[in-house]
């Protein structure tokens, strides 16, 4: 295309449908059924949009196997396009499926940008080269709109892509509007959002996806689903719709704290795949359901009514005076319009604060084995950091719709906020300091921080620093005890052979492998102008588990043994938060590698009954594609 003097857009607006097809046929969501969505155009540095759509961040592949055809890729710049916002939403045009998946799946990758303070990558391949293990980076995640011909959806970890299914509805279901009518997962918001978002959380943290309890699948799943549930919330017009046929009560089950709706009708649930709603007696959920649920979704479902619920509990602190300004009770018919609209305004701003809160968080999770109360404990520690006063009390809500459900970070005796803290370092470690500057003389590692705004430059750089922090931990000045008592691991195979035998040593050297698998910096800003910069730096190690604790006792005794041969891979490591305005670090989020009870609990897990829990984290079924939308047979 010859260059212009015409100025850049700041956006590209793509059409789409607000939930699925079928909303768009029903005549409660009828009005609401489209919706446009705003994506930032790419800046000078960036690639361009090509046909695929082809991007910094994915790329499009439209061929169908089951049906032998590769569709034509669409050109979101061809003028007839651009001119109208993108195609129209449509059933029966693979472009428009292809422009869908795009828009969603970048929306989601700018909402986690947005909350985080820094550009997304994805997880790295993992690549043998003359028998050593490398990783390297991959570009651009792959979507298949028309991947499969069956009811389901995946994220592949080993492909890098998204893999989107379709099939047939069910000919008897009366809950489907179009019975024996195709049903398209690539036309679902939420089964896009869903996917995306554990590509996403693939990219932060690697090591969530292997079955290390029965929280770490089921966390995945979770967190996939508060994501596309909260982004329901970005469609304000489906959000009034529903506020002004609901009196503006969020409580009650409707579109919005439903997901996957057709999907779930057209498989023969009469109703949406999930719903963020969960049962009540006497207004109180089942404190002891999360402890009969064994299944990755539904103990994730867990999670997501309590962060529904305390969602819902702070948009009713935030529309309380509303509600009474307009002298309403509770037994009113309609709202009048102009309530509607306020009430649109704090449902949106809410859903969007708490979808930041519970993102943020990520980065206040220890890289392996996470547990659902970490993850409490991460959400008010990040929240705290960002927004020191909470006049309104969102984290307490949190902190109650956590409890309501019996979610509890172990060894916590008070649900204070601030007895939920993860802890500040002492001794010689909260002395540290990093040279947070290429000047700064003072300070026990030099980093390059310097900001980049080309992604892959950034991702040089993170690369870059990685090595560095490696280095100095190898080399760590004397105080290798502290730091190892420090960060659960331990840096020099003397140590590792005393303590643990069992270690998976380095392939070169005697030194055990300690993994700095991300240096990641953030620039987050608070409601009062605060400027919050960190650099967050996770190290793992790994040693052999063995099913037979008998026998790792012996091992361990031996002393450092180099065969490989344990039952399945025990990690440990930390999370270090490092504050980039002083240099200082402030939390450690840690998992011992020595810590002999989680190694029993990790055993315990993977052993449970032939034909239970373990063969269905451990069977091929799952394996292949941890990721499913849903579990076959399950
Ligand atoms: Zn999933």
């Amino acid at each position: 295309m010859a260059k212009s003097d015409y100025p850049t857009p700041a956006m590209r607006k793509l059409r789409v449908y607000a939930f699925d097809p079928q909303a768009a046929t029903l005549m409660e969501t009828a009005q609401i059924s489209h919706a446009t969505i705003e994506i930032p155009w790419e800046a000078r540095w960036e690639a361009p949009v090509t046909p695929g759509p082809t991007n910094e961040y994915l790329e499009v592949i439209d061929i169908d196997p089951a049906s032998g055809q590769f569709y034509e890729p669409l050109d979101l710049n061809h003028p007839h396009v651009l001119a109208q916002d993108g195609l129209p939403p449509s059933e029966g045009d693979p472009r428009f499926h292809q422009q869908m998946v795009f828009a969603v799946a970048m929306k989601t990758i700018k909402v986690f940008e947005r909350a985080l303070g820094r550009r997304i990558f994805w997880a790295d391949r993992k690549m043998t080269v003359n028998g050593r293990t490398t990783y390297k980076r991959v570009e651009k995640l792959r979507i298949y709109p028309h991947a499969l011909r069956e009811a389901n959806a995946y994220y592949s970890p080993e492909k890098k892509a998204l893999l989107f299914g379709y099939f047939k509805a069910s000919l008897t279901d009366p809950g489907v509007n179009l019975p024996g009518g195709w049903v398209f997962t690539a036309l679902s918001h939420d089964i896009i959002a869903h996917e995306t978002t554990h590509a996403i959380l693939d990219g932060l943290h690697r090591r969530y996806r292997e079955p290390t309890s029965i929280d770490s699948l089921a966390f995945h799943e979770a967190f996939a689903d508060i994501v596309a549930l909260l982004m329901h919330f970005t469609l304000p017009e489906a959000v009034a719709s529903q506020l002004s046929s609901r009196r503006g009560d969020l409580s009650e089950r409707t579109w919005l704290s439903g997901l996957a709706r057709q999907f779930g009708e057209a498989t023969g649930r009469y109703a949406a795949l999930r719903e963020a709603i969960d049962d009540k007696k006497d207004g109180q959920p089942d404190p002891t359901r999360l402890s009969k649920l064994n299944e990755p979704h539904e103990r994730g479902a867990v999670l997501v009514a309590a962060v529904f619920d305390a969602f819902v509990t702070i948009y009713q602190q935030r529309t309380g005076d509303l509600f009474r300004l307009a002298g309403l009770d509770g037994t009113h018919k309609a709202l009048p319009n102009e309530l509607v609209v306020r009430l649109t305004h704090e449902a949106v701003k809410t859903a969007d604060h708490v979808l930041r809160m519970c993102i943020r968080a990520l980065d206040y999770l220890p890289p392996v084995d996470v547990r659902f109360g970490e993850f409490l404990r991460a959400i008010i520690t990040a929240d705290t950091d960002l927004v020191p006063n909470d006049p309104l009390n969102y984290r307490l809500a949190m902190i109650q719709s956590f409890r309501r459900r019996g979610i509890l970070p172990d060894k916590t005796l008070s649900l204070a906020p601030d007895s939920l803290l993860w802890q500040t370092p002492t001794g010689k470690l909260a002395a540290l300091r990093l040279a947070v500057a290429s000047t700064d003389r003072v300070g026990n590692v030099r980093l390059d921080l310097t900001p980049q705004y080309r992604r892959a430059k950034s991702y040089e750089q993170a690369e870059d620093n990685r090595l560095r922090i490696w280095q100095w931990l190898m080399e760590c000045k004397g105080e290798r005890s502290e730091w190892e008592q420090a960060l659960g691991v331990f840096l020099v195979s003397e140590s590792a052979a005393h303590v643990l035998g069992t270690l998976r040593p380095n392939r070169v050297g005697d030194a055990p492998a300690v993994e700095v698998h991300a240096v990641r910096s953030s620039r987050r800003s608070g409601p009062d102008g605060q400027d919050l910069r960190q650099l967050i730096v996770e190290v793992t190690q790994k040693r052999e588990g063995y099913f037979d604790a008998q026998y790792q006792g012996q091992r361990n005794a031996d002393g450092l043994e180099r065969k490989e041969d344990g039952d399945f891979i025990f990690r440990g490591g930390a999370t270090l938060i490092i504050d980039l305005r002083d240099g200082a670090l402030r939390y450690v989020i840690r998992k011992r590698i020595d810590d002999e009870g989680r190694l029993e609990e990790h055993r315990r897990f993977l052993q449970v009954g032939s034909s239970g829990l373990a063969m269905t984290y451990r069977g091929a079924r799952v394996d292949d594609n941890p990721f499913a939308m849903t579990h076959r047979g399950v």
